[in-house]
C-alpha cells in the first residue's frame, strides 16, 4: 500500500493523470485549454487539467454510442461479467485507498483521515454492492388476456450523461457510475471544475480494470460550456445531476428544450434536525454537531435548521457552542484536524455573507464566523442562536459550517415550520419517545429520516429528495430503475 503522504509537496507527486478519458485514452481538449485545480488549503495552484467544452463532449458522445452498439463488446458481455468488472474496480480502489484518499484532500480540502475512513470505504461498498446486481437486473412475466405471452426486459437506457458536484468527488463518481454500469448504459461523466483529480485517476484505474473503449469517459470543464453540451446533446439518452437547485432547473430546462432525456436530479437541502427534551442530550449534542459540521458543512444533507425544545434549548445551545469551538481546524493532511478549509473562495465569500445576513437580521452570533489562519479558505465553526424561520440563514442552503438553532414549543407547531422549506431532502429527530420519532419520520416531507442519528450511508438505503430537492433515487435497488428502460414484449402463441 501507499505510504500516506503528509507534506502537500510530496502529496502532490501523487497527481499522475490531468487529461480527459474519452474512448479508453487521455487526450487533450480540442481547444487545447487546460484550467487550474487549487489547493483550497493553501490557495495555491496543484496542477494545470485539460479543459473539455462542447466539441470534447461531442467526441466523449460518439465514443459511448459506439460502445453501446448492439454488436460492441461492452453489449455482448454477459452481466455477470459486467459484474466482475466493476468488482475488479473495486479492489484496485481498495488497493490504491491511502493515495486516493490523500488525493481528495488536497483537492477538495478535507480531512485526509476522513476521506480514507469515510468517504472510501462507503466508494468501494458502492462499486460492491453494484457489482452485484449486474446479474440481477430482471423483468417479469406478465399474465396478459387472450393467447399471449408477455414479458418485460429491463434495459440500459443508452449513453448517460451524468455532472458531478465537488463535495464528495469520489462518492458520487461511485454513485453515479456503480448503477448506470450495472445496468449495462455508457456514460460520460462531468466531474467538478474544483475536484477533478480522483475522478481522473479512477479514470485510470477503470482502464486497468479491463472495461471495453468508450464506455466510461471523464471530462474535467466547467459547468455552463461542458455540463450544458451534456444536458443539451441530442444523442445523451439520460442526465444525472447532483449540485445546487438553481442549476438542477437549468439542466431540466435543457432536456426539456431538446430530446426529453431522462432527467434525475440530487440538490439542495434544508434539513431539519429536531431536538426534543426527552433525548439523550450527549448524543443529540454531538450527533447534530456531526450532522453540520461534517465535511466542512459542505453536505447536500447537512442537518442545516436544528429545532430544539424550548425546555432544553438554552443548555443545548450553550454546549453546542462550546462543541464548536472545540472543533479543530486546520491541516487536512493532519491526522488531528476535524474541519478543513472550505473548497473554494467563492464557497468561502459566500459562506461568510450569509454570517453576515444572520448578524443583521437579529441572530446571536455564539461563536465564529470569521476566518482562520491568513491563507487557505477556514472558516470558524460558527453557531447562531435565536434564528427565526424567516431570516436568510434558516431558509437558504449555506453550505458551509454555520450552524442555525431555533426553539419549538409543540409537535403540531414544529412539523409545519419543519416543512416550511422549498427543500425536502433529509431530516433527523432526536428522542426516547418513539411515538414522536415516528411522528416526525411520517409527517417530514424529506427523502431520508434518521432517528437518533445523521448521515448514517449505506450502498443499499436509497437516498433523494421530495420537493426541489431533486427527482429520483440513488442508492439501494430503487437506483437502478432510473438507469433502466422497460421494454414490454408481446408473443402470440
Ligand atoms: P453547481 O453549480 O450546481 O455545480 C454542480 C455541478 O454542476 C458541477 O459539476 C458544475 O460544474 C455543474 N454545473 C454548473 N453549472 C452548470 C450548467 N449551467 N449546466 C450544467 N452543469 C453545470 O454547484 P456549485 O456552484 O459548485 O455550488 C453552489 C451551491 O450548490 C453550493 O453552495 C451548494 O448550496 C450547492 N451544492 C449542492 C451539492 C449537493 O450535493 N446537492 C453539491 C455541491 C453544491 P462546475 O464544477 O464547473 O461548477
Ligand atoms: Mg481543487
Amino acid at each position: 500500500m501507499a505510504t500516506v503522504l503528509t507534506e502537500p509537496n510530496a502529496a502532490k507527486s501523487l497527481i499522475r493523470q490531468t487529461k480527459i478519458l474519452i474512448d479508453n485514452k487521455w487526450v487533450d481538449s480540442v481547444s487545447g485549454k487546460t484550467f487550474e485545480t487549487i489547493n483550497p488549503a493553501t490557495g495555491e495552484p496543484l496542477a494545470k487539467v485539460a479543459e473539455a467544452d462542447a466539441p470534447d463532449v461531442d467526441l466523449a458522445v460518439k465514443a459511448a454510442r459506439k460502445a453501446f452498439h448492439s454488436k460492441a463488446p461492452w453489449r455482448r458481455m454477459s452481466a455477470a461479467e459486467r459484474g466482475k468488472l466493476l468488482y475488479r474496480l473495486a479492489d484496485l480502489i481498495e488497493k490504491n485507498i491511502d493515495e486516493l484518499a490523500t488525493l481528495e484532500s488536497l483537492d477538495n480540502g478535507k480531512p485526509q483521515h476522513v476521506a480514507r475512513t469515510a468517504d472510501l470505504p462507503l466508494v468501494i461498498a458502492c462499486y460492491r454492492y453494484y457489482a452485484g446486481w449486474a446479474d440481477k437486473v430482471q423483468g417479469k412475466t406478465i399474465p396478459v388476456n387472450g393467447d399471449y405471452f408477455c414479458y418485460t426486459r429491463h434495459e440500459p437506457v443508452g449513453v448517460v450523461g451524468q455532472i458531478i458536484p465537488w463535495n464528495f468527488p469520489l462518492l458520487m463518481q461511485a454513485w453515479k457510475l456503480g448503477p448506470a454500469l450495472a445496468c449495462g448504459n455508457t456514460v460520460v461523466l462531468k466531474v467538478a471544475e474544483q475536484t477533478p483529480l480522483s475522478a481522473l485517476r479512477v479514470g485510470e484505474l477503470i482502464l486497468e480494470a479491463g472495461f471495453p473503449e468508450g464506455v466510461v469517459n471523464i471530462l474535467p470543464g466547467y459547468g455552463p460550456t461542458a455540463g450544458g453540451a451534456i444536458a443539451r446533446h441530442m444523442d445523451i439518452d439520460k442526465v444525472a445531476f447532483t449540485g445546487s437547485t438553481e442549476v438542477g432547473h437549468l439542466i431540466m430546462k435543457a432536456a426539456a428544450e431538446t430530446n426529453l432525456k431522462r432527467v434525475t436530479l440530487e440538490l439542495g437541502g434544508k434539513s431539519p434536525n429536531i431536538v426534543f427534551a426527552d433525548a439523550d442530550m450527549d448524543e443529540a449534542v454531538e450527533g447534530s454537531h456531526f450532522a453540520l459540521f461534517f465535511n466542512q458543512g459542505q453536505c447536500c444533507c447537512a442537518g442545516s435548521r436544528v429545532f430544539v425544545e424550548e425546555k432544553v434549548y438554552d443548555d443545548f445551545v450553550a454546549r453546542s457552542t462550546e462543541r464548536a469551538k472545540r472543533r479543530k481546524v486546520g491541516d487536512p493532511l493532519d491526522r488531528k484536524t476535524e474541519q478543513g478549509p472550505q473548497v473554494d473562495n467563492d464557497q468561502f465569500t459566500k459562506v461568510l455573507s450569509y454570517v453576515e445576513s444572520g448578524k443583521q437580521e437579529g441572530a446571536r452570533l455564539m461563536c465564529g464566523g470569521e476566518r482562520v489562519g491568513e491563507r487557505g479558505y477556514f472558516i470558524a465553526p460558527t453557531v447562531f442562536s435565536d434564528v427565526k424561520d424567516e431570516m436568510k440563514i434558516a431558509q437558504e442552503e449555506i453550505f458551509g459550517p454555520v450552524m442555525s438553532i431555533l426553539k419549538f414549543k409543540d409537535m403540531d407547531e414544529l412539523v409545519e415550520r419543519a416543512n416550511k422549506t422549498i427543500y425536502g431532502l433529509a431530516a433527523a429527530v432526536w428522542t426516547r419517545d418513539i411515538g414522536k420519532a415516528h411522528n416526525i419520520a411520517n409527517n417530514v416531507r424529506a427523502g431520508t429520516v434518521w432517528v437518533n442519528c445523521y448521515d448514517v450511508f449505506d450502498a443499499a438505503a436509497p437516498f433523494g429528495g421530495f420537493k426541489q430537492s431533486g427527482i429520483g433515487r440513488e442508492l439501494g435497488e430503487y437506483g437502478l430503475q432510473q438507469y433502466s428502460e422497460i421494454k414490454t414484449v408481446t408473443v402470440k402463441l
